[in-house]
């Protein structure tokens, strides 16, 4: 097997391989998180993991090849109680999923790896990532660990989706629906829901943001969906894939290209 046709994939490298690159300045490991949760009646159950998993081999591919920079296979399984009022989801622990991370996280700092960046696609994780890189920096004090959430921070995603969207379209809707239909078009079913049952929650309070509760999907939605799905179009779903494609190349070649913070 040639080994230099797939330089970024951890696990085809021989360990010789591994060892030189995890010695290298600025040697990073990138480990997508995504879900196999329930993403109403006309989206696959690995849609997170889906995306995620795409975004980063398509940044992977922009991206000089004599980089010290490679991903791990994506973690499908992730933390999603709050969707297991509905068939097919599977939810690791809080605790399951945070001692997983140590554990492999230690493997890389004890090989020499300098960044790990935790690079997840599903929002119901994101507290409980953060969490797992605080603590895994605590016992990897020479690699420092990037909590990141897909959908954040990427600019011009304002231009694309309605305030309304990015507020309110919590879950398998306008946009995952769309940048499914323009990765795997044939896992999109036809059914469009409609549902956000936001609406009698007291005045100031929310289901994200500032004054959250901690909502189980079943509350808000009976089809699965939290949000408006029925617009979705590929034309869009290319736009967001372009978009986030092109905010996490720019946030990867940036930190490749600095040696922050040891400088
Ligand atoms: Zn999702």
């Amino acid at each position: 097997m040639n080994h230099k046709s797939i330089p970024n994939q951890y696990e085809y490298l021989s360990w010789t391989e591994i060892k030189s690159i995890a010695e290298m300045r600025r040697s990073t490991i990138i480990w997508p998180f995504g879900a196999i949760e329930q993403h109403g009646p006309h989206l696959p159950l690995a849609t997170d993991s889906i995306f995620v998993d795409e975004i980063v081999n398509q940044v992977l591919k922009l991206m000089p090849e004599d980089l010290p920079l490679m991903k791990i296979p994506t973690q499908f399984i992730g933390f999603s109680p709050e969707h297991l009022g509905f068939n097919g989801t599977l939810s690791l622990s809080s605790n399951t999923l945070i001692s997983m991370i140590l554990e492999v996280g230690k493997q890389f700092s004890d090989m020499g790896f300098k960044r790990l960046i935790l690079l997840n696609a599903h929002g119901g994780q994101i507290s409980l990532l953060s969490t797992s890189a605080r603590e895994l920096r605590k016992i990897t004090p020479n690699m420092h660990i990037f909590p990141c959430f897909i959908w954040n921070g990427v600019r011009g995603l304002d231009k694309l989706l309605t305030q309304s969207e990015i507020e309110n379209g919590l879950h398998a809707s306008l946009a995952e629906t769309s940048l499914m239909m323009a990765i795997k078009p044939e896992l999109v079913g036809p059914e469009r829901p409609f549902e956000y049952l936001s609406k009698n929650i007291p005045e100031g309070w929310s289901l994200e943001g500032s004054s959250p509760t901690a909502w189980m999907t079943a509350d808000l939605s009976k089809s699965g969906v939290v949000g408006d799905s029925r617009g979705a179009n590929k034309t869009l779903g290319n736009d967001l894939k372009k978009l986030l494609i092109k905010h996490w190349h720019s946030m990867l070649l940036s930190l490749m290209s600095s040696d922050w913070p040891n400088e």
